[in-house]
């Protein structure tokens, strides 16, 4: 539904500063240092330094020029979507101050959007100084890379909104265990945007059906973009 794709929560993307506090214990380190966090791939160095600081640096958003913010990206995978990939772009391009430049064979910049498919619909999170930010496109869900590049320009999820507890209920007895992490609250700054109940940042208000997790506190309602 069009109602759905509202992006709201792009307002967001040019300001958003996305940090991380209590650090969830169940989570593993894959073998390269990094951390999947539900769809967000944490680097190591960022990993230690949500342990270290709390926070996720202003380094972690991606430059911004002339009121522009260009981001150059590369298709790694020939098994990419790129017709969803390319809806995906149009929406972030429609509805921000963001520019995608597809690279050539010759560019050497070392700092893009990669995107790729590994095993799983997942981002890293924010601008990496001297590498790309890998974007995995495997298995996503319809808006899925949409929700992903959402991820790579340094986007957490609506639920995790420092003032999610003043604009939903999160009935945490109705989350699956050992899923809780995912509703964790972060301290992010929201630039006075106000939350965005069909946020595509935000999951669905249930994980099954018979479940609420995510209830509005006021009469928004609706479903919103999972994963
Ligand atoms: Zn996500």
């Amino acid at each position: 539904m069009v109602r759905r794709e509202t992006l709201h929560m792009i307002l967001t993307l040019c300001l958003c500063l996305v940090n991380i506090d209590a650090a969830p214990m169940d989570v593993q380190r894959r073998a390269d240092g990094s951390v999947l966090l539900d769809d967000m791939l944490y680097s190591a160095e960022q990993w230690d330094s949500f342990l270290d600081k709390n926070l996720l640096s202003m380094e972690s958003l991606w430059p911004k020029k002339d009121g522009v913010v260009n981001i150059f990206y590369k298709i790694s995978d020939p098994g990419v979507n790129t017709t969803a990939l390319n809806l995906a772009i149009t929406a972030w391009e429609a509805k921000t101050c963001i520019k995608f430049s597809k690279m050539t064979e010759s560019d050497e910049r070392a700092e893009y959007m990669d995107f790729l498919l590994d095993k799983s619909c997942h981002a890293g999170v924010g601008y990496f100084e001297g590498q790309p930010t890998k974007v995995s496109l495997a298995n996503c869900p319809e808006r899925g890379p949409t929700h992903e590049i959402g991820h790579a320009l340094g986007m957490k999820h609506e639920q995790a909104r420092s003032d999610r507890d003043d604009n939903i209920i999160v009935y945490m007895a109705n989350i699956k265990p050992g899923m809780e992490h995912n509703y964790d609250k972060a301290p992010t700054i929201n630039f006075e945007v106000p939350y965005d109940y069909y946020s595509l940042m935000q999951y669905r208000d249930r994980v099954s059906h018979t479940s609420i997790i995510l209830n509005p506190k006021e009469s928004a309602g609706g479903e919103a973009h999972s994963n």
